[in-house]
């Protein structure tokens, strides 16, 4: 195989050309990034916000001189715009605004996604953020310097919202969040989103839900803020996150059909349906392993995962995506929220009947000093007694998002809740007790009489 081109120079792009060379070192991928910042960790793009990390060079997983001595070419401030798939060739506009023309024998396609820009009156008006790449948070960061904002409304409670939250509270601003579901952190169970509410409300954050923000008009140097049940608020800066979607506008011939979102249609070898094309990360759809479905799942531990499958294909080899479960964690100043699987109403969507247990009890030995509290939701299949979905609430430092990992292990490899309790985890009072309590919990719900014994 002679060419192996990558379309985008983030998480999916650069697994799949350092795949793709460690498969078959003869390969030389050359990767056409559209920006001048290949390979940063977006994820930490919060982290420079908060100042916690005090360089945002220091996002880089690899520079440009690293990705480059592992034998990859770097074509940056290129973009593509167009893929002839009959004469196997990428148009692409270089960074003096010239065409010009790659070949490829293998194409992988990684331009991820584009933080969603909600329909709302006068949203382009200085002083109103969106994060996706690393231009956007030194624009942020600058704003902050310069204008010092006392204050900042956030639109938006997912995981970004909060992250962000976080960071500017780190940074001396006042914060309100306005979201339009009914709770905070919407894709956990309610009860679990109320604890972060009260974590917000400890951190002097003010939630307000249930509306949808519908106008930003500046007001002198601030902007005022309008939504639906009359809200109203002033504010020195807004920044929004209400998610992402697909950037899939690449001009592609050869009419390629598009799935969820407008993600590319993609099967487990991450093919895309036209012969050497593949697609990874947030630009395609994600195999739900337990909905045994396409969704679209846009994280980065999964662009990693499926660029690496796509990478290694495209380099002659036959690997297929396992599939994704959804398995994320998230920072909330002193708390960590982290979720694998289905939770309830999902499996009740899906094809599941599920039961589940909610437990609380101490991380480590309660007689050893600093012992938290984890809250613990399990859901198993009642029919199969298989665990389908985990969420945990708990403590920074408190091994939260690895306790979930237990979960998104024993949900991958189809356990039961019965050998859930043979799984012979480490103990010692300073970090757990002799049954961990992720199986404490799984044992409360097997005393549920409403499974199948
Ligand atoms: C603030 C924030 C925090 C996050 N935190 C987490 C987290 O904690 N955990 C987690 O799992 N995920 C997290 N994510 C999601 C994660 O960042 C994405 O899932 C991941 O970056 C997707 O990688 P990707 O390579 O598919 O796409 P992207 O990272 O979107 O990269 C696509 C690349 O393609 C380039 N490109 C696009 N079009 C073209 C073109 N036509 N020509 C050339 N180049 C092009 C772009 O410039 C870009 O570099 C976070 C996202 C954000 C915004």
């Amino acid at each position: 195989m002679k060419n192996l081109v990558i379309i985008g120079g983030s998480d999916a792009g650069i697994s799949a050309a350092l795949r793709a060379r460690e498969y078959d070192p003869s390969i030389k991928p050359i990767i056409i990034e559209s920006g001048n910042f290949p390979n940063f960790s977006i994820c930490g793009l919060p982290y420079y916000i908060s100042h916690e990390v005090t360089n945002w060079k220091n996002l880089a997983h690899r520079t440009k001189e690293e990705i480059e001595d592992k034998g990859i070419r770097l074509l940056l401030g290129h973009r593509a715009t167009m893929i002839d798939t009959a004469s196997k060739k990428v148009t692409v506009t270089d960074h003096h605004g010239q065409m010009i023309f790659l070949d490829y024998d293998k194409l992988v396609i990684g331009t991820g996604a584009i933080s969603i820009k909600p329909a709302i009156l006068g949203f382009d008006n200085p002083g109103v953020f969106l994060l996706r790449w690393v231009p956007d948070s030194i624009a942020l960061d600058d704003f902050i310097d310069k204008r010092k904002p006392k204050n900042a409304l956030i639109i938006g409670a997912g995981y970004i919202g909060m992250e962000m939250a976080e960071a500017l509270v780190k940074r001396g601003l006042k914060i309100t969040v306005v979201e339009f579901t009914e709770s905070v952190m919407p894709t956990f169970d309610p009860d679990l989103g109320m604890m972060i509410k009260d974590t917000l409300a400890q951190n002097n954050i003010s939630v307000y839900n249930n509306i949808a923000v519908e106008s930003i008009n500046p007001l002198d140097d601030k902007l005022i803020v309008r939504g639906t049940n009359n809200f109203e608020i002033v504010a020195d800066m807004v920044f929004t996150s209400v998610g992402v979607t697909p950037n899939t506008s690449l001009d592609v011939l050869s009419g390629l059909e598009k799935g969820i979102k407008g993600a590319y249609k993609v099967n487990k070898k991450m093919e895309i349906g036209i012969p050497d094309i593949y697609a990874a990360g947030d630009c395609a759809e994600t195999w739900h392993s337990l909905l045994k479905k396409y969704v679209y799942m846009p994280l980065g531990s999964i662009a990693h995962k499926q660029g690496r499958i796509a990478g290694e294909n495209a380099a002659g080899g036959n690997r297929e995506f396992a599939g994704s479960l959804g398995t994320q964690s998230v920072k909330v100043f002193d708390k960590v929220i982290a979720r694998t699987g289905l939770n309830e109403k999902e499996a009740k969507d899906g094809i599941f009947d599920p039961v589940s247990a909610d437990f609380e009890t101490w991380d480590h030995k309660v007689y050893f000093p600093t012992a938290r509290k984890l809250h613990i939701k399990v859901t198993a299949d009642k029919m199969s007694g298989k665990i389908i979905g985990a969420q945990i609430l708990g403590a920074y430092g408190k091994e939260v998002s690895k306790r979930i990992d237990i979960f998104a292990t024993a949900i991958f490899h189809e356990m039961t809740i019965r050998n859930f309790n043979d799984y012979d985890l480490s103990y010692t009072p300073p970090l757990s007790s002799p049954w961990d309590p992720v199986q404490m919990a799984v044992q409360k719900l097997e005393k549920n009489p409403l499974l199948k014994k």
